[in-house]
């Protein structure tokens, strides 16, 4: 078959849907490209993408456009990302950095007031917090370098869906109301998100004519549509003077146009592990994600997970997510402005030094961070261990998985930092701006502290698994530093624990971050599950909270795939194959 002929066929393809392989989790398998979002129409953005011949990076940029619009406060391009991207062609992993970098007004001491570190909350709703997004020029390299489709025709669909509306769902009336407080500080984000004060009500169709309208300048100039001209003025005279409601006061920001001209995405290498047969490739820094996953599965492989009882398996894997983190809060931040021992902290030499600080019976205290020096490349490298530090994390973002009849694969974790951002919606344009500078620590000496033009550290782990050279699975989820364990702990369920990916990803989540205490999920405390780790000294934090919202695909032995979102985290997924016309 002709690629045209190919492509023809593809565009008559039908859509093969097998829902609810166990309760409400969204799997659908088939032959053809495949897509797994948090969003129905973001999932079928990327389906009609598909169905004209787009390839997987296509496909995801019109699903990530799509859930800017029906789950805006989680993403959006007021914010940032990583996209990890396998080229069936080229058989390799590139990713596509296109994290928010620090606007050039910034210091190290640009959070601190009097000599402490500045408020958190009163930061995060500010023109102080937000950085130069980077999701435009993200989608921009993505799709020159390796889609197929113009902006035009990707945004095609997110245009559609942000002119007629979505109907509000629960969750998203939910998150409304849980973040009214922030959004109600600016008359832009009221205006758009509210009506007479109040979350709009379940199933009104939400609008955003701002954001259809900012899709269509994109469409038409390119991303410098974006980042010059009349978007990017609206952009700094947001942060300069926030569109506060009467008798509020925010901080301002300082984000110059010169910031968002020169803004650039990075095209950097994964970093890569390996794992029981599997090869795992992982996000680089800036973001921490794939460093923290890889260091914690060499820790793991010298256990048999498999012959242990449950919660010994389970607590083997809460220390290995804990020293991991030790390590990521000492040394990881932005590569170009630090030189984080990374060989070091991934070589297997050191997992099994550091293996041997974890206690296999026991819950263990609070760790310090290991040494990695001796295991880098280079062991001259001058820094040390700084104190490690648990800086306010305060979850969302948006993770999609995209894969295509080619056997290109996409695996996207992309943000606003927090659920809203920093709250304010740019007027006239309809999308949040983040608030991403709050992921720098505030204060030091450390490896992450706020600088001009740095990325702030990311926890984000978007993750594709080979194994004997080919594709096998790709997952990941948003949360914050949770992200971290919600792979970790899926990979784990799906490698060692043989779950399928529906049942991997349904399981409850335990998050570990070198606490005293554990993250766990409404309904684990009391749990037969939860008293067995108990008894190892676990003990839980004390507000159960929903961890993450993973997509994941898998790639079967038979060259099938299975797409899986989730049943009922952050609402219900949307998993969807194409059958292929053979
Ligand atoms: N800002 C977070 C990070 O980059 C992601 C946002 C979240 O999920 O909280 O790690």
């Amino acid at each position: 078959m002709t690629h045209a002929a190919r492509r023809l066929a593809l565009a008559c393809t039908i859509v093969l849907i097998v829902p609810f392989a166990r309760a409400g989790t969204p799997v659908a398998s088939g032959t053809g490209g495949a897509v797994a979002t948090i969003s129905e129409q973001a999932s079928q953005s990327a389906m009609a993408i598909l169905d004209k011949g787009g390839n997987a990076v296509d496909a995801a940029v019109a699903a990530a456009a799509t859930l800017g619009v029906t789950d805006p406060y989680s993403c959006g391009i007021g914010g940032g990302g990583f996209m990890m991207i396998y080229l069936a062609r080229d058989k390799r992993v590139i990713t596509v950095d296109h994290r928010e970098t620090a606007p050039s007004s910034f210091t190290p001491s640009v959070f601190q007031e009097n000599g402490k570190d500045s408020d958190f909350d009163a930061t995060l709703a500010s023109g102080a917090s937000v950085g130069v997004p980077g999701t435009v020029r993200g989608w921009h390299e993505a799709l020159s370098r390796y889609g197929t489709m113009s902006f035009k025709q990707v945004l095609a669909p997110a245009i559609g869906v942000a002119s007629k509306g979505f109907a509000v769902s629960e969750n998203f009336r939910r998150m409304s109301a849980e973040n009214q407080k922030k959004l109600q500080l600016f008359t832009s984000s009221s205006a758009l998100y509210f009506k007479d004060g109040k979350p709009l009500p379940l199933g009104t169709v939400l609008k955003n004519p701002g954001l259809a309208k900012a899709y269509r300048e994109i469409a038409a100039q390119g991303q410098k549509a974006f980042y010059q001209g009349p978007m990017a003025r609206a952009m700094v005279e947001a942060v300069a003077r926030p569109p506060v409601a009467a008798g509020v006061r925010v901080r301002a920001g300082k984000l110059s146009m010169a910031d968002l001209a020169n803004y650039e995405a990075r095209i950097r290498q994964p970093v890569k592990t390996t794992y029981r047969g599997y090869e795992v490739y992982g996000i680089p820094l800036p973001s921490s994600g794939g460093i923290a996953v890889g260091e914690a599965l060499n820790l793991l492989e010298g256990y048999n997970l498999k012959a242990l009882p449950r919660a010994s398996a389970e607590h083997v894997y809460m220390e290995a997510s804990r020293l991991a983190f030790a390590d990521r809060n000492a040394y990881l931040a932005d590569p170009e402005y630090v030189d984080a021992p990374v060989a070091g902290l991934l070589s297997k030499e050191y997992a099994a030094r550091r293996r041997a600080q974890m206690n296999a019976e026991r819950a263990g205290p609070k760790a310090l961070a290991g040494d990695p020096y001796p295991f880098q490349n280079d062991p001259s490298v001058p820094q040390r261990p700084q104190a490690a530090r648990l800086m306010a994390d305060n979850a969302h973002t948006t993770h999609l998985a995209v894969s295509d009849k080619e056997g290109n694969i996409v695996a996207y974790t992309f943000t606003i930092e927090s659920w809203g951002g920093s709250g304010i919606v740019v007027p006239g344009y309809g999308f949040l701006l983040n608030n991403e500078m709050t992921d720098f620590d505030f204060s030091g000496p450390h490896p992450n502290v706020p600088e001009a033009g740095k990325r702030p550290r990311s926890s984000m782990a978007p993750t594709i698994a080979l194994k004997n050279g080919k594709p096998a699975f790709t997952v990941g989820s948003p949360g914050g530093a949770t992200i971290i364990t919600t792979v970790l702990q899926t990979i784990v369920n799906h490698v060692d624990f043989g779950m399928p990916m529906d049942k991997a990803i349904n399981a409850p989540r335990l998050s570990q971050r070198n606490d005293v205490t554990t993250d766990v999920e409404p309904g684990f405390g009391g749990s037969a599950q939860a008293l067995a780790l108990e008894k190892l000294g676990y003990k839980w934090a004390a507000k159960p909270q929903e961890i993450g919202a993973a997509n994941a695909i898998v790639f079967n032995a038979d060259g099938s795939v299975t797409a899986v979102s989730e049943g009922k985290r952050h609402g219900v997924g949307s998993a969807l194959v194409q059958k292929s016309a053979n």
